[in-house]
């Protein structure tokens, strides 16, 4: 199998995140979502508090996965700087969020992520590892299960199959067994085990261009298999739809297929998925301390709308009421989120 470069390593014109932009708008598939949005609700999509605070902190990753939305890599430099990590921190600290939500690229990896789940936890705040699970087998990362299980980090882990190939062909070369490993081990220590109070999430999302099936179901094929073949055990199935940027807009369009993709979201918008939709309880931080509606905008340079507080160190006390009620900024990828029983960082919204 051809190793998977980055965009931004092999000079791709989609590293721009201004050209996928252009691409989903040239697909020229649908109503604009802001106008299918205002036909189901009064007016434009708002956001309707402040729960999750959720912090990117960079694009390096130990993984290169063929589909991934951030266009991560071992070859990206971005990494968010104590500064912002504590800018972060301070805001979690005076907000009204429930929960810290960690991402990357691989978050472990980033300096700052033992101090924000550390403060976090310190905090009485859920706090959420969004983990590759093969960084926890990694060299230099021995302790990492055990530092996440002593802090009751959840941790949200990416196994789109339980099929070795289809890992492996989605992932990377021995991903699979890798990630097997990783999940004997947060098992052994109680995760995904009940009464441990350590919540174990998998992530699904389809090799390809359909929609994820149900996740009701999807989950107990999962757990049926997953203990059957290798004695796993997971507390729930998440399952994300593929939205149509960075990555996988690189593999519509070289197979020819965006156009197709993007109408087959549009003609499954459901209108009973608005409500719940994650740009509304969240709120994104990029490495740089910069304010987006969610981590696919962010990815897409979307930064929140204009004459809000532009990043961490400008969103005061004060204008935190208001901020929380602030007008989403949307485009065509967010058909992804509303397509079928609908998708967010929290699986299915149906
Ligand atoms: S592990 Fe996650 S962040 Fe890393 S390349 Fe894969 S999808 Fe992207
Ligand atoms: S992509 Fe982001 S802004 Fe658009 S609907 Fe989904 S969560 Fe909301």
């Amino acid at each position: 199998m051809a190793p998977v470069l980055t965009l931004l390593r092999s000079g791709h014109p989609l590293a721009d995140p201004r050209e996928q932009l252009a691409q989903l708008d040239r697909a020229n598939a649908g109503l604009p979502f802001a106008a299918r949005v205002a036909q189901c609700q009064a007016g434009p999509l708002r956001a309707g508090g402040l729960e999750v605070l959720q912090v990117n902190v960079g694009r390096v990753c130990n993984q290169t996965c063929r589909h991934c939305h951030v266009d991560a890599g071992p070859d990206r430099t971005e990494t968010m700087s104590g500064t912002v990590a504590n800018a972060c921190l301070e805001l979690l600290a005076r907000g009204p969020f429930t929960t810290l939500d960690i991402t990357g690229g691989a978050p472990e990896m980033n300096p700052q992520f033992r101090p924000l789940v550390e403060r976090g936890y310190a905090l009485g705040k859920r706090v959420i590892d969004r983990c590759n699970l093969t960084i926890l087998e990694a060299p230099g990362y021995a302790d990492l299960a055990e530092f996440l299980a002593r802090h009751q980090v959840e941790v949200v882990a990416s196994l789109p199959c339980y099929l070795e190939q289809n890992v492996d062909r989605q992932r990377g070369d021995r991903v699979f067994d890798r990630s097997l490993a990783a999940l004997r081990r947060l098992n052994a220590l109680g995760y995904g085990q009940p009464g441990s109070g350590l919540t174990l999430t998998l992530v699904f999302n389809p090799g390809g261009a359909s929609l994820p099936p149900p996740q009701q179901k999807l989950e107990a094929d999962y757990r049926r298999e997953l203990r059957a073949r290798y004695g796993i055990e997971f507390t729930r199935l998440f399952t994300i739809t593929n939205m149509p940027i960075s990555r996988f807009l690189e593999d519509l369009l070289s197979q020819g297929r965006l156009a197709e993709y993007l109408q087959k979201l549009v003609d499954a918008f459901n209108p009973a998925t608005v409500d719940a939709l994650m740009c509304r309880s969240t709120l994104s931080v990029d490495w740089q301390g910069r304010l987006f509606d969610c981590d696919f905008n962010q990815m897409l340079d979307l930064p929140v709308s204009p004459g809000e507080p532009a990043t961490v160190f400008d969103l005061t006390t004060a204008a935190l009421e208001s901020f929380a009620r602030r007008p989403i900024q949307t485009a065509q990828h967010c058909y992804g989120c509303t397509a079928g029983a609908g998708s967010s960082c929290g699986g299915s919204l149906e």
